[in-house]
């Protein structure tokens, strides 16, 4: 049997026997009916092995993933998926919304007013148990199918949509929404890309594929329409519905397919900020889209100009061979040149930091030489040597003062709780937040996203102590940690402390990416390029190191 008929035939199996639980797959072939030949059981396995239910649900009606709680719920069948799918082409969360706000359910043969009441009543459920994807993994996943998308030609703009887009920390659809003027020239050339697996569905205008075992989807809406799709699918839903009142209180009508004009017109809009200038309104970076707050201030005049990648000057914190970093000093180096940085912090660990290698007393010195020369053969970016010193049980730092006045930056950080009180984790930090050598505290609260929420410290209390010190805490962009986390560096700005916003990369390819991450951190928090040390020409940063050391 060839590959196609093949899983033809393993889609009407699975329709067929209701094959619609990993139980009923494991029942089918555990006794497998004489009907069925092996070949296609043995199909089924191996796509459920490959990619689990996205694979199968390809299968069972040629439809992406996104929707397959609906049916694992018991809210519909596989059959109404099906025709959800094709008769009014839902193939995400965010079109099952709009379709439900729409009632295009209703007129549909097998559907109808009672699969969409079910539908509405099951939406907030549905949207919690929707499965996940942390933002490091989410964005490592598109960015060189953005790369591929926004260098074909004929392409407008491409840009992430949803969670992704404004940086939550967990993501739901992974989805890219590309404006262009033909679709099928972009089309091939992801298809061609090979970071992509497989093909799960493809339209017109949407496609979906297989990356690394999770699905990413493409869509393609019409170039003039294409600001309101963005904004629509980018959301928040808040978001976007008080973006729609605002339009109707001036007689405009705004809907995810586009921009009318009062007399009815269709207004082209091929970019978000020409429906935000129609609604008399600036630009609001995506990060703080969470909510309708962020209108409301920008109709004040209020909107402040959030923290961006051209307002950063240099990275304080990031690792190289000499501790568990994977590149070298110079590697490191040379890349934040062509990042356009004007300066960089070398920061690797001490002993006690639990890394599989770190600096100790003699190696220090050999670190400074090799930095002594690198300066010399790289003499347009000013490179810090630094360390990252873990604060020991008692509050003492890992490496004695003799040895830490060597460095031009001092980060220290907690590694281990050492099974410690919040109140002892406290006066940990205190204490080596009151030593004159220590500029920046990293990543604070010590969590690990998605699964450790970190430290659960009086914080008010750290800012406060952040404050008196003249002490910098870190935003901490390294997908694992994203610490602070944006609600906490809301709360540190208010309290008055200064932060950095760093990469802590381990490899020079971790650079850009883990700072872009910390920066839309911060943004997420509304940081302000004022609130952040690394925004700030060197011979500040230095005066700040130094006023604390007391030079
Ligand atoms: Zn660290
Ligand atoms: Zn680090």
């Amino acid at each position: 049997m060839g590959e196609q008929r093949l899983l033809t035939r393993a889609a009407e199996v699975v329709r067929e026997w209701q094959i619609e639980s990993q139980p009923a797959l494991q029942r089918a072939l555990d006794s497998p009916p004489s009907e069925i030949d092996s070949a296609v059981l043995r199909r089924l396995q191996q796509l459920f092995e490959a990619g689990g239910w996205v694979m199968l649900e390809s299968a069972i009606a040629d439809l992406p993933a996104d929707l397959r709680w609906l049916h694992e719920s018991g809210t519909t069948t596989a059959a109404q998926l099906a025709l959800l799918h094709e008769q009014i082409d839902v193939t995400s969360l965010a079109d099952l919304i709009d379709a439900v706000d729409a009632h295009a359910l209703s007129g549909v043969q097998g559907l109808g007013e009672s699969v969409e009441a079910a539908i509405r009543a099951a939406l907030p459920e549905l949207r919690r148990s929707t499965k996940r994807t942390p933002l490091g993994r989410a964005v490592a996943l598109v960015d060189p199918l953005l790369e591929e998308i926004r260098s074909s030609p004929g392409v407008h703009w491409a840009e992430p949509a949803g969670s992704l887009r404004r940086a939550e920390e967990t993501i739901g659809d992974v989805e890219i929404v590309v404006a262009a003027d033909d679709p099928s020239m972009v089309t091939s050339g992801i298809l061609d890309a090979p970071t992509v697996d497989r093909v799960l569905y493809r339209s017109a205008r949407r496609l979906y594929v297989l990356i690394n075992r999770s699905q990413v989807g493409v869509r393609f809406p019409e170039v003039e329409k294409a600001g309101p799709a963005l904004l629509r699918l980018t959301g928040s839903l808040a978001h976007f519905r008080a973006l729609e009142a605002r339009a109707a209180e001036r007689g405009w009508r705004l809907a995810p397919d586009g921009l009318w004009t009062p007399d009815g017109r269709l207004q082209r809009a091929a970019t978000e900020v020409e429906v935000y200038s129609a609604l008399d309104l600036p630009y609001i970076p995506p990060e703080i889209r969470g909510d309708d707050r962020a209108i409301a201030v920008a109709d004040r005049g209020r909107l402040p100009p959030l923290l961006a990648w051209q307002h950063i000057r240099g990275d304080l914190h990031m690792h190289s061979v000499w501790s568990d970093g994977h590149d070298s000093v110079e590697t490191m180096v040379r890349t934040c040149r062509n990042l356009g940085y004007e300066y960089a912090a070398i920061t690797d660990h001490s002993p006690r930091s639990g890394a599989a290698r770190s600096l100790t007393q003699q190696t220090i010195r050999h670190q400074a030489d090799e930095i002594a020369a690198i300066r010399e053969r790289i003499p347009d970016i000013a490179i810090l040597h630094g360390c990252e010193v873990d604060i020991l049980p008692d509050g003492r730092l890992d490496f004695p003062d003799r040895v830490l006045q060597q460095f031009d930056i001092v980060l220290a950080s907690l590694h281990h709780r050492a099974g410690q009180s919040p109140e002892e984790l406290l006066r940990r930090y205190a204490e080596a937040m009151h030593h004159p050598l220590v500029t920046v505290i990293t990543h604070p609260a010590n969590r690990s996203v998605p699964n450790n929420p970190g430290y659960d410290l009086d914080y008010d209390r750290l800012f406060e102590l952040a404050v008196q010190t003249g002490t910098c805490l870190e935003i901490d962009g390294a997908p694992g940690h994203l610490d602070m986390p944006s609600t906490m560096a809301h709360r540190a700005i208010a309290a008055g402390v200064r932060v950095t916003v760093d990469s802590d990369a381990h490899s020079a390819n971790g650079l850009a990416r883990q700072m872009r991450l910390g920066i839309a951190t911060a943004c997420r928090g509304w940081v302000e390029p004022r609130h952040v040390l690394n925004t700030v020409p060197l011979a500040e940063v230095r005066a700040l190191i130094g006023r604390k050391r007391g030079d």
